[in-house]
């Protein structure tokens, strides 16, 4: 049951640089399919920048970190994601100011990285974004904390949750973001901030079990 630091929280963006560098091109084609074929240069380009910067800082707190990876997505990731993914990191940033995190700790951070998406985004679940990958991780992650899992099992478990919600997300009519100007044709297309917020997050939980 070790509790998550400023270790973990800088392990999982060196885990998260690399999942979205060798899914980039994936990620890209999801968004060419409903969107406009960025999303995975987006991320690419931001984590790079995100994890540059948290290797050059002092950051020694959950918060310092995730702070500081919020603030370079929102100036280096333009369009949709980097507002929404830097709104979820500075708001999770703002809970876990503290030096450890336990599984409670683990679902307060990722309810208010939600909010924060949501706040932004305006979006509800079923919208087909990547609120319907964060959902189900932030529901899971308060079940699992409740049973008493570990912060890692806690993490575990909304990566998993995370995971079916974007694969659930084939089969919706987009109502937020570009591609809702696509409409019925949206339909038969995976969501690709729902599928990079599921990788995200897989990183977060492989982060914890190391
Ligand atoms: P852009 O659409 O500006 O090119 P990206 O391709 O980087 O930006 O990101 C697209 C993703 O952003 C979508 O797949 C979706 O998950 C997410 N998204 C777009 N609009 C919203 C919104 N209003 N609320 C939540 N997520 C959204
Ligand atoms: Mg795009
Ligand atoms: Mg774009």
């Amino acid at each position: 049951t070790a509790q998550l630091n400023a270790a973990w929280a800088r392990r999982f963006i060196d885990l998260a640089t690399d999942v979205v560098t060798t899914k980039r091109v994936d990620l890209s084609e999801l968004d060419r399919a409903i969107g406009d074929g960025d999303h995975g240069e987006n991320l690419a380009r931001g984590f790079a920048a995100a994890n540059r910067a948290v290797q050059e800082s002092e950051a020694d707190t959950v918060g310092g970190v995730l702070k500081l990876v919020a603030t370079t997505l929102m100036s280096t990731v333009g369009g949709a994601a980097g507002p929404l993914y830097g709104t979820a990191f500075l708001r999770a940033a703002k809970v876990s100011n503290v030096e450890a995190i336990d599984a409670v700790g683990v679902h307060t951070l990722l309810d208010a990285a939600l909010e924060g998406i949501v706040a932004r985004g305006k979006a509800n679940a079923g919208d087909k974004t990547m609120v319907d990958a964060w959902t189900p991780a932030v529901e899971a992650a308060g079940e699992a904390s409740a049973a008493g899992e570990s912060p890692a099992a806690t993490l575990r478990a909304a990566a998993d949750a995370a995971a079916r919600g974007a694969e659930a997300t084939e089969p919706l009519v987009a109502l937020k973001g570009r591609a809702s100007y696509l409409g019925e044709r949206s339909v038969g297309h995976r969501d690709p901030g729902a599928e990079s917020s599921a990788l995200l997050l897989d990183a977060a939980a492989r982060a914890a079990a190391e």
